[in-house]
């Protein structure tokens, strides 16, 4: 069983003066049990509108939503002490320490202190804990939102854009935090618009686009696909190797200092052989990777593999009244 499925999940905003936004379009996602999934999309393509589907916060205008087997928008309640997240920024009290903070909302939930004092620690925040939370940077106040989601010891953590703010010492300890929840055997879904931010964090991924699934596997799955298509030619005159490599019909650019070209993998065999014939020899020839940068952009550039209609809100429905 998946631990978060979602199934058809369609979500229109209708608009005061009529028209909508369709946020989510026909979205379908399974994410199993374990390990760090990561949520990517750019900005506005219904990340956050997922996760409030998700979470019983906002209703769908059409489709299925379960977490742990349960459908959260009929029977959340059973299955939400189960569940951490944060949607929104978590309001901690400034003026308050780290444990103090948590030591409250736990109270509401009949947490002790000791399961406060482990969470503390389990977030890297044991030796700040009885420190003012205005003294925290960013990323501290960011792991201690993290620690009350987790005070319940959840086994799914759901977090809309963790790392939305943080310097690159904050990232690198959010990462390495959910990284180690992920090896703990819990399922931790994260949201992102960073590329390199998922690469380095999420076991799996999934790429959305104007609220389409775009792509979605394992990270090394998603970004193979996308790397057979090409090498990395390295020769002593870039230009007279790339004159020769079209010559000999293939398709390349010159691209930071070495030229890059378009060829199917069993072929690199070809290019030695084509450049060797004219007394070219190489210093390099490698696979061209495809980063998640580029393979993000190419996905969600390409009209084709999105479906045509969702470039625009396709539905017009200005006679009904607004909801979420
Ligand atoms: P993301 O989290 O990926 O940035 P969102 O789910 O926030 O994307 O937004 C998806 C689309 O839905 C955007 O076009 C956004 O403007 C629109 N949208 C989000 N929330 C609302 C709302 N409450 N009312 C109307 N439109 C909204």
């Amino acid at each position: 069983m998946a631990v978060i499925e979602i199934e058809g999940l369609k979500k229109e905003y209708r608009r005061l003066r009529g028209g909508s936004t369709v946020a989510v379009n026909g979205l379908d996602l399974a994410v199993p049990e374990g390990g760090v999934f990561g949520f990517l999309g750019p900005n506005g393509a219904g990340k956050t509108t997922t996760v409030r589907c998700l979470l019983g916060l906002i209703q769908p205008t059409s489709g299925v939503t379960r977490l742990l087997g349960v459908d959260t928008q009929k029977d959340l309640k059973s299955v939400i002490d189960r569940v951490g997240s944060i949607v929104e920024t978590p309001s901690l009290f400034p003026g308050f320490s780290g444990r103090k903070n948590l030591e409250l909302l736990g109270a509401l939930q009949g947490i002790s202190r000791t399961r406060v004092a482990e969470t503390l620690d389990r977030v890297g925040l044991g030796d700040r804990g009885n420190h003012r939370v205005k003294t925290y940077s960013l990323g501290m106040k960011q792991r201690l939102g993290i620690a009350a989601a987790l005070l319940k010891d959840p086994e799914v953590l759901i977090l809309d854009e963790p790392a939305n703010g943080l310097d690159p010492a904050g990232i690198k300890e959010i990462r390495e935090l959910l990284r180690g929840l992920g090896r703990d055997g819990r399922t931790v879904f994260v949201s992102s618009h960073i590329l390199s931010e998922v690469r380095q964090m999420c076991d799996q991924v999934a790429i959305l686009a104007r609220g389409r699934l775009i792509v979605s596997g394992a990270v090394e799955d998603v970004l193979h696909e996308r790397s057979a298509g090409g090498f990395v030619v390295k020769v002593p005159d870039l230009h007279r190797g790339l004159e020769v490599l079209q010559g000999a019909g293939m398709e390349g650019t010159i691209k930071n200092g070495a030229i890059s070209v378009k060829l199917a993998a069993d072929r690199s065999p070809s290019i030695t052989e084509v450049l060797a014939r004219e007394g070219i020899y190489l210093s390099e020839l490698r696979p061209l990777e495809a980063d998640l940068e580029t393979v993000f952009l190419e996905l969600t550039r390409d009209p084709a593999a999105q479906g045509a209609s969702a470039q625009e809100p396709d539905v017009q429905d200005p006679g009904s009244g607004g909801r979420g």
